[in-house]
Parts: C-alpha cells; sequence; structure tokens
C-alpha cells in the first residue's frame, strides 16, 4: 500500500492549534469557536503549517532551496565554473545562471521570461554571495517571523523580490546612458532583493508600533547594506533599492500589516507565491531547452 510521507499526510482526527488565534479547535471544526475564523484546521494540514510558521519551515525552504539550486548552477556546467579572486569563488557559468531563472534586462525585455520574477532570488552567484544573504535573512527571519507570521512573510519576500527585480530590470532598460554606477542589471540573481524587502517590512513595523530602536536599527543595516553595494561593484544596487520599497510599501497594505491575525485568505496567496515559484522555476529550466 502507498504511504504518503509525513508532510502530505491529513489529520482526521484529534485538536490543532488554530492558524489564526494558536488556540486548541477540533480539526473537522469549520469555523474556530474561539477567533472565529475558517477552517481553523486548514482542511487537516493545520499540523504541517504550524510547523512552517514555529518551527523556521519557511527559513529552512530558503535556505535549503538556495543552497540546493547554487549546487545545480555549478554542476549542471561544471566546466563553466570559474573563480575570480578575492571574493568571487565558484561563480556558476552565466548559461546556468539564465537556466534556471536568473532575471534583469535580458531575460525579461529580450527573451520575455517575465517569470524569472520569481526565480532569480533563489540563485546565487558565488559562495561569498550565497552565505552572505543566507546569514543575514537567517538574522532577520525569525524577527519578521514574530511580527508578521509565516503566510503573510512569504508574501511580503516573494513580493519583495518581484519589485527587485523589476525595478532593475526597468532602469536597465530605460537608464543606458546612466553612469556605470547608476545602471541597472542586464542579468541579475541573488536574494539580496527580498533580503532588503526584510528590512523595509521590519523598518514598516518599527514605524508603526513606535518601536523606534527597530526602526533606526534596520534603516541602519539597510544604509549600510546600500554603501557596501555601492563599494563593492557589480552589486545590483536598484535591486535592493526596490526589495526595500517594496517591502515598506506591502507591510502598509491593510491586510498586510503586521501583528494581526493570520487569515485564510494570506495562507492561500502564500501557498500561491510558493507554488507559482516553484512551477517558474520548472517552466525556466524547459523553456531554457526549449530555445537552445
Ligand atoms: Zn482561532
Amino acid at each position: 500500500m502507498l504511504t504518503l510521507p509525513p508532510w502530505l499526510q491529513r489529520q482526521t482526527q484529534g485538536v490543532v492549534n488554530c492558524y489564526a488565534c494558536q488556540k486548541l479547535v477540533s480539526i473537522t471544526a469549520p469555523t474556530c469557536t474561539h477567533c472565529g475564523s475558517q477552517q481553523p484546521g486548514l482542511w487537516g494540514y493545520g499540523r504541517h503549517f504550524r510547523k512552517f510558521h514555529h518551527q523556521g519551515g519557511f527559513l529552512a525552504l530558503i535556505t535549503w532551496g538556495c543552497v540546493a539550486l547554487y549546487l545545480l548552477t555549478l554542476l549542471v556546467n561544471v566546466r563553466g565554473v570559474r573563480t575570480e579572486m578575492p571574493l568571487e569563488i565558484l561563480v556558476p557559468d552565466t548559461s546556468s545562471l539564465l537556466m534556471f531563472g536568473a532575471t534583469g534586462e535580458i531575460p525579461l525585455f529580450t527573451l520575455h521570461r517575465w517569470w524569472t520574477l520569481l526565480t532569480a532570488a533563489w540563485l546565487h552567484g558565488h559562495v561569498f554571495h550565497l552565505g552572505f544573504n543566507l546569514g543575514w535573512i537567517r538574522y532577520l527571519m525569525p524577527l519578521a517571523l514574530d511580527f508578521y507570521g509565516a503566510a503573510r512573510l512569504v508574501v511580503l519576500y516573494t513580493g519583495s523580490a518581484i519589485v527587485a527585480a523589476l525595478l532593475s530590470s526597468v532602469v536597465a532598460h530605460y537608464g543606458s546612458g546612466l553612469p556605470p554606477l547608476l545602471q541597472g542589471a542586464y542579468i541579475s540573481v541573488g536574494a539580496s532583493g527580498a533580503l532588503f524587502g526584510l528590512f523595509g517590512a521590519l523598518v514598516a513595523h518599527g514605524r508603526q508600533t513606535g518601536s523606534k530602536a527597530l526602526e533606526e536599527t534596520m534603516a541602519l543595516y539597510a544604509g549600510l547594506g546600500f554603501i557596501l553595494g555601492f563599494t563593492l561593484g557589480s552589486v545590483d544596487n536598484w535591486a535592493h533599492l526596490g526589495g526595500f520599497l517594496g517591502g515598506f510599501a506591502l507591510a502598509y497594505v491593510p491586510g498586510l500589516r503586521s501583528r494581526q491575525p493570520q487569515r485564510l485568505y494570506e495562507v492561500v496567496l502564500a501557498l500561491v507565491c510558493l507554488g507559482a515559484t516553484a512551477l517558474s522555476l520548472v517552466v525556466s529550466v524547459l523553456h531554457w531547452w526549449w530555445i537552445q
């Protein structure tokens, strides 16, 4: 008999913590007896969602997803891997990055691979790039998770990544006459746009709750990140700005504000974001093979 893996198994009896108010309810209850939310047990998958939220499931997904995709971009063309000392160690071949969904002016405006707005944040250009971004995300994510909850954070993270990629690509397309330091990206990868989105969302949370310390600390970190980006070179500064503005603005959308109980539509929206990202990765690889 076929046994489903634990993360696909549906709970059909017993109790579960409501996804909105966290209080115990029957898994079969259509509405929460404490807060009135619909489907408090998420159709039997409430326990999985709880792991995603309380046990750092989203953080683990980002970490292992980015590591796995980085290794894949290296392995798919080992001969193309290069090292450009001192910081750019183990750089995947550009065509490998494009294949898995690098974004930027060329993928969007020339190749019309618009789904790369979703995939580029999961790819990285070298070991230091990957380690730096994941280190910062692992530092910021628990804070952001506490304030926004897992579902809302998935939406904020994905939205910031999209705004980051879009701004940088549009600037590259229409601003080719700008000085080199101010030009957008022709090919871009990395989670730093989404990372700056976390900075933006945390600054917004500080402003909304009157927490000056949080607001100023996160604004300072983001400011230092911008300066570092300009000094390092080959950094997509417009993506950093776009990600920050995206995270900040999305955190002011009424439904996405921090410190509210999670709502069912946010859980569904988060699943749509993750599903669309996974699908975009598959489409990206298949389309790349098709056009070669
Ligand atoms: Zn409830």
